[in-house]
């Protein structure tokens, strides 16, 4: 069994958080083990308990359609969440929620080693990009080292909002643009790896 897999297992069976209590299923997340980009949204929903998968609902769907716009399949990347359990009524996660199931998500990163991170949401967004407003930071790619993350706004709220959806499409446009850069990133020489070297890349 891959440590990912025995990952997922632990994630099943979690009770360090109070999330735990009204779950059908934990969502662990799903993708390639060696995926170079990672879209982290923020907690399962009702379909996604049902079927203790990610994205499986109406989000999903628009995820997916963004995804195909930019000639990529779901299967291709890997798909996690800052909870994976469903808040009671789809409420925003808590903080001692997100404290509590931040080691799977990280173990998850370590794992997978994704080039490319799509926080999808404020609440993914918070863990690279601290305090920012997502209305003023979405589209906007930061890298750090090897690895790039470019916040959007989620798919969910683009399906309330008209205007937001033509935003999240603006911003799924460029990933070809993000992953065409880290081919360059590649190539450097003396590729950056010190967390305190962040800078924009447009
Ligand atoms: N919204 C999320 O943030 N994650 C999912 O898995 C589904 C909907
Ligand atoms: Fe465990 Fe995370 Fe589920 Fe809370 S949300 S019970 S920490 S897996």
């Amino acid at each position: 069994m891959s440590e990912l897999t025995e990952l997922y297992e632990e994630v099943r069976t979690c009770e360090k958080c109070i999330l735990s209590q009204g779950r059908t299923h934990a969502v662990p997340g799903e993708g390639p083990e060696n995926a170079e980009i990672m879209f982290i949204g923020e907690g399962p929903g009702f379909h996604e308990d049902r079927q203790g998968r990610p994205f499986v609902g109406a989000a999903g769907k628009l995820l997916e359609e963004l995804l195909t716009s930019i000639g990529l399949s779901r299967e291709q990347v890997y798909i996690a969440n800052v909870v994976k359990c469903r808040p009671p009524g789809n409420r925003d996660p808590q903080p001692e929620e997100i404290d509590a199931c931040r080691p799977y998500l990280d173990r998850q990163i370590e794992l997978v080693r994704p080039h490319l991170i799509v926080t999808l949401g404020r609440f993914s967004m918070q863990r690279y990009f601290p305090g920012a407003s997502i209305s003023r930071i979405h589209g906007q790619p930061k890298r750090i080292g090897s690895v790039i993350y470019y916040p959007m706004f989620h798919p969910a709220a683009a399906l309330h909002q008209p205007r937001w959806r033509t935003l999240v499409e603006e911003d799924m446009a460029r990933i070809p643009e993000l992953l065409a850069k880290l081919e360059d990133i590649e190539e450097e020489e003396e590729p950056m790896l010190g967390q305190a070297e962040q800078l924009s890349l447009f």
